[in-house]
């Protein structure tokens, strides 16, 4: 794979040049789209401010998929940034330029946040130092899109205006995948990347929450600071002076939540992208699982209409007759704690075996995630943390490593109640 890049005015163009061992086509699902993509950088930033790692780092997660025996970068690396890519096994990396020194951030130095505006990366925001530095990358609308720009820009807008930095940085770069969407998890931190040097960024901050990271609502727990993904990211990120900072990755969903529920940012969270502001669509997956968490945490009764509408959301009925369910442990924590009748409500309670299971540990903090947020920012973060949810004790701990849905999807009994739910689904 071969890269350029162009730079004319407030835009930066990456192309890429497919060589004959790369995969346009590395698997069923998805494939290479487009060749190139811009990014709409904040006025007066140069192509020559951006430091080559840092192109080469963005290259990277632009088209990782898609590289089969090496990648040339339009300008060069330096011998650290290549070395710390040895990390990869797949293909090579280059070249070299030998007077280049690697990024080190400076003394008066801040922290990044790749900030989407819905609850996890604002739960981090929270936790964060206030000159924590927010990018929010801005998705181009194409036709057809059911995605609605009005929550995540009004979102980024009230964070502004109460002294949060939040830079807006216009890419097109899902197109660069087909179908549309990152091609690798970590590049929406491109924009962050690109403007390291420009605001002295010394780490990048995610929204990666305990499910993801720990694999918490998937099949079993993971060490995630052992995990492939780390190993690579990780590695990288460290390489080129901006290393991964992964915040609220001790949290699951239940505790952001709960955060910005009890946060004053909380209400300038918005998870749903397709609906307006403060007017979430109430018919996606996220407003499903989202409005029944909110009233769990919240105390307040679930009743028997509400619960009507939201089992007719044609995306959710989709999900919940997964076998797993996506964010199955956020499910049993809200059936764990449901008391009424409804049907539907009572064979999905059925089917996450809330009956049986004990998910408080979900409200609070992993503490052995640590680890994973930069040396730097540990006691802040640290403390923050500790004013808002508790931190869970050695019999949490346990129980969280022992998370394995492995016994119920190999249980026969279970697999009834999927069909079941699956069932009376589909007969609404
Ligand atoms: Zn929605």
């Amino acid at each position: 794979m071969i890269v350029d890049i162009k730079s004319r005015g407030d835009l930066l163009r990456f192309i890429f040049t497919i060589e004959e061992e790369d995969k346009a086509v590395p698997s069923e699902k998805f494939r290479m789209g487009e060749s190139e993509c811009y990014f709409r950088l904040p006025m007066g930033v140069a192509l020559e401010s951006i430091h080559p790692d840092h192109i080469a780092l963005v290259s990277l997660m632009l088209c990782f998929p898609f590289i089969g025996e090496r990648i040339t970068f339009p300008r060069g690396i330096s011998k650290d940034f290549h070395d710390a890519a040895g990390v990869i096994s797949r293909f090579s990396v280059g070249p070299i330029n030998e007077n280049l020194v690697s990024y080190r951030a400076p003394e008066s130095s801040k922290p990044a946040l790749a900030l989407s505006g819905g609850v996890d990366s604002v739960a981090a925001l929270a936790i964060m130092p206030k000159e924590t530095v927010s990018f929010f990358l801005d998705r181009p609308i194409k036709r057809g899109s059911l995605y609605d720009k009005d929550a995540a820009h009004t979102s980024c807008k009230e964070l502004g205006k109460i002294g949060h930095n939040v830079v807006m940085v216009e890419t097109d770069l899902e197109y660069l995948r087909k179908p549309v969407g990152f091609p690798v998890d970590v590049a929406n931190s491109s924009p962050a990347i690109l403007l390291a040097v420009e605001f002295s960024l010394d780490s990048i901050a995610f929204g990666t929450i305990m499910e993801s990271a720990y694999g918490i609502g998937h099949r079993r727990y993971r060490h995630y600071p052992a995990e492939n993904h780390n190993r690579l990211w990780g590695t990288l990120f460290k390489a080129a002076g901006i290393p991964l900072n992964l915040v609220v990755a001790g949290m699951s969903e239940v505790a952001t939540s709960k955060i910005m529920i009890e946060h004053e940012i909380g209400p300038l969270s918005q998870s749903c992208i397709r609906g307006k502001w403060k007017s979430p669509c109430l018919n996606c997956w996220k407003c499903f699982r989202k409005s029944l968490l909110d009233s769990t945490l919240r105390g307040e009764k679930i009743d028997d209409e509400g619960l009507d509408k939201l089992f007719k959301i044609e995306e959710a009925k989709h999900h919940l007759e997964g076998f797993p369910i996506k964010h199955e442990n956020v499910l049993s924590y809200i059936c764990e704690r449901y008391e009424g009748n409804h049907k539907l409500m009572s064979l999905l309670k059925r089917r996450v075996g809330a009956d049986k299971s004990d998910l408080k540990w979900l409200e609070s903090w992993n503490p052995e995630s640590i680890e994973l947020i930069i040396p730097e920012y540990r006691d802040f973060v640290e403390s923050k943390i500790m004013e808002l949810i508790p931190t869970m004790d050695d019999s949490q701990i346990n129980k969280m490593k022992n998370w394995d849905m492995g016994g119920m999807l190999g249980n026969e009994e279970f697999k009834v109640f999927s069909e079941e739910l699956r069932a009376s689904l589909s007969s609404l």
